[in-house]
């Protein structure tokens, strides 16, 4: 359990902005800051952060929250560990108690191995700084190979000890349990037979974007050719290979600083780079790149070079990635390696100044690269050139941006002297394939879904017809809650008397007895009803960082909303009001209107239930509704004089 005081330290530390800007690149668009929305994939940025209200906000899928709730959705992480996630980033000590058993077993499962895979990271990590074994073999290893002390410390690298299961022995010692210690596969059970994965390797783990530890590769020393060289956590509940980029915690800050990142093929081309002062390098090690590793490089840049192997299956490799990266519309460029260097030993081979300046000179645009690589066989032979230029011209149409697309076709068409127009009319043929491809695929996906059984009825929401007027009415109370708007004359003393937006608001709500069936709505109104005379309330901060996560993102939401300010008025004019300034007029009319509705809604019931009572012959009921329609009738009427409508009758 946190207390409430750590808590409120906690969130008040934890600006909005310093939170996302750890995970998304923000840049400053008027009072707001904007960026590509974590959540879900996009091109154009619809994630807009709000410093002044402490929120996010995707108008693109629709997520929004404070600072708490983007962790717990970010990290999928629940409220008091999200809670906990950013007092270690802010460095505020939570007093906590120890934690009993029971309440470890009780944390969700990946959770709890996240927890397994910390430990371990940290054991492994100590095993080979302190351990004899770990020191003899794993330190002199890493030594060897000229990686540096501060380098190590940077990647948590470890050594687990060769035996059975030395490692897996020392968890349950500890108190982890059997279950993730197999499910992270850190531990491989079979019956009653026990081993560690790793035993006898050097050990790199895997962190995810937030710096958790979540998965482990382990380099074998020995030179048993029968042995693996690497061997690699298996896919699991918290380590998902194909979203995974090695280094991408490390990495992050640069990628964004410089814009930039370097795509690299393993740990060690990873370290070296570090080592040589380059630190805005990933590596999608232990498999062929995939579309989420781009994504997840593209929420820092969009501007990646491949690097890798100077060998066949690397500049394979690197074609492959190639377009793959052009459709998903990043700039790429390729830094091709001497034969038979990989970036780690080239990394090595050179100081961090030679390697810069290696990179800067030969750093290549993919058109170049592809041509280059590709000549060399065609020579004269009309037939290879013609399949040439049409494989490099589907890259080309790859490409989503057109001006991107242009520059190319140009460079295109001067190294490998064809003319434009050609080149343009090869690009329209592939396009006109891939819509028609495209178009069949939709009409089938159509068909699959028409052929689905409708969802229940019952698994839908019952709406709240009232969604749209409480939301306006909570917005207002929000932002203008302590206002003074409303001045009423005494009518004995003629003395004024001024009233806030909040008293009126309540105050005609209670008068009334109109309770939402929104449950949200109704403990936000009565927090309201609370703190009426507390001049110190806070509404915004209040809400937006409430503990109940239902209530801050529901507040989160309505502040980010862009409502449209349709209740602009012009006056003589060029002269135009603000809606604080309007309040006088606005919030009677939104009270009204919330009213009216709710009569409405009545009538529509008393109708339905006059009906009912006539036909079951229940006349005294029948007389008692049709009076209570009358009234309600004429209340209507009223409230719609009030908001300038006329009465259809
Ligand atoms: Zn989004």
């Amino acid at each position: 359990m946190i207390d409430q005081a750590t808590i409120e330290r906690i969130v008040d530390a934890a600006h909005i902005s310093d939170v996302v800007s750890e995970f998304v690149t923000l840049k400053k668009r008027g009072v707001n800051q904007l960026g590509l929305c974590p959540f879900h994939n996009e091109k154009t940025p619809s994630f807009t952060v709000s410093p002044a209200k402490g929120i996010f906000k995707c108008f693109g899928c629709g997520k929004g929250g404070n600072s708490v709730n983007f962790i717990m959705e970010l990290e999928q992480l629940s409220y008091p560990d999200a809670l906990r996630w950013l007092a270690k980033k802010f460095h505020i000590e939570i007093e906590e108690k120890e934690e009993s058993q029971e309440e470890k077993a009780l944390k969700d499962e990946r959770e709890s191995m996240m927890i397994v895979s910390a430990f371990a990271q940290k054991y492994f990590s100590r095993f080979l700084l302190k351990e004899n074994e770990g020191r003899t073999i794993g330190l002199s290893y890493l030594r060897e190979r000229g990686i540096r002390d501060d380098i190590i410390t940077k990647f948590e690298l470890g050594y687990c000890p060769d035996g059975k299961d030395l490692f897996t022995q020392a968890a349950t010692r500890e108190g982890y349990k059997m279950e993730f210690l197999e499910k992270t596969g850190l531990t491989i059970k079979r019956d009653d037979w026990v081993r560690d994965r790793f035993g006898g390797r050097v050990i790199f783990p895997v962190h995810n974007v937030a710096g958790r530890v979540i998965a482990f590769g382990g380099r074998t020393l020995t030179n048993d050719k029968k042995v693996a060289k690497y061997l690699n956590s298996p896919e699991s509940e918290i380590y998902h290979k194909s979203k995974t980029l090695y280094g991408i915690y490390q990495a992050k800050r640069d990628i964004t600083r410089l814009d930039k990142c370097y795509l690299v093929e393993g740990y060690t081309d990873v370290l070296s780079f570090h080592q040589a002062g380059i630190e805005n390098v990933v590596a999608s090690s232990g498999t062929s790149l995939t579309i989420e590793q781009i994504r997840l490089i593209r929420r820092f840049s969009p501007n990646i070079t491949i690097v890798y192997d100077g060998d066949d299956a690397g500049i394979k490799a690197s074609l492959r990635g190639i377009d793959m990266v052009l459709e998903e519309g990043i700039n790429v460029k390729v830094l091709p390696l001497p034969r038979g260097e990989d970036p780690d030993s080239f990394a090595r081979s050179m100081s961090a100044g030679e390697l810069t300046e290696y990179i800067k000179k030969n750093e290549t645009d993919f058109i170049k690269f592809k041509t280059q690589l590709l000549m060399g066989t065609v020579e004269n032979d009309p037939v290879s050139k013609a399949r040439l230029i049409n494989e490099i011209v589907r890259s080309i149409s790859i490409i989503p941006d057109t001006i991107t697309r242009t520059v190319y076709i140009k460079e295109c068409s001067r190294l490998m002297d064809v003319q434009e127009a050609v080149l343009y009319s090869e690009i329209r043929k592939i396009q006109n394939k891939q819509s028609e491809d495209h178009t069949r695929k939709e009409i089938q996906e159509l068909q699959i879904q028409a052929a689905k059984p409708a969802a229940p009825v019952t698994a839908r929401k019952i709406a709240n017809p009232f969604e749209t007027e409480e939301r306006e009415i909570l917005r207002i109370l929000m932002k203008y809650f302590h206002q003074e708007v409303f001045e009423v004359e005494d009518e004995t003393t003629h003395e004024i008397k001024t009233y806030t937006v909040g008293f009126y608001v309540l105050s005609e709500l209670q008068n009334d007895g109109l309770v939402s069936v929104n449950p949200n709505v109704r403990s936000i109104l009565s927090a309201f009803e609370e703190n009426l005379e507390n001049k110190e309330f806070d509404p915004v901060k209040f809400f937006t960082q409430h503990s109940d996560n239902e209530i801050s993102q529901y507040a989160s939401n309505l502040l980010a909303e862009k409502y449209i300010e349709s209740k602009r008025w012009t006056k003589g004019g060029a002269f135009i009001e603000t809606e604080s300034e309007l309040l006088y007029l606005l919030v009677p009319k939104l009270i009204q209107e919330y009213k009216l509705k709710n009569v409405k809604m009545l009538l529509k019931k008393l109708e339905h239930d006059i009906n009912e009572a006539s036909k079951n012959g229940e006349t005294e009921k029948m007389m008692e509704y049709m009076n209570q329609f009358q009234n309600l009738k004429k209340v209507m009427k009223e409230l719609s004089e009030l908001l300038g409508f006329r009465t259809v009758s």
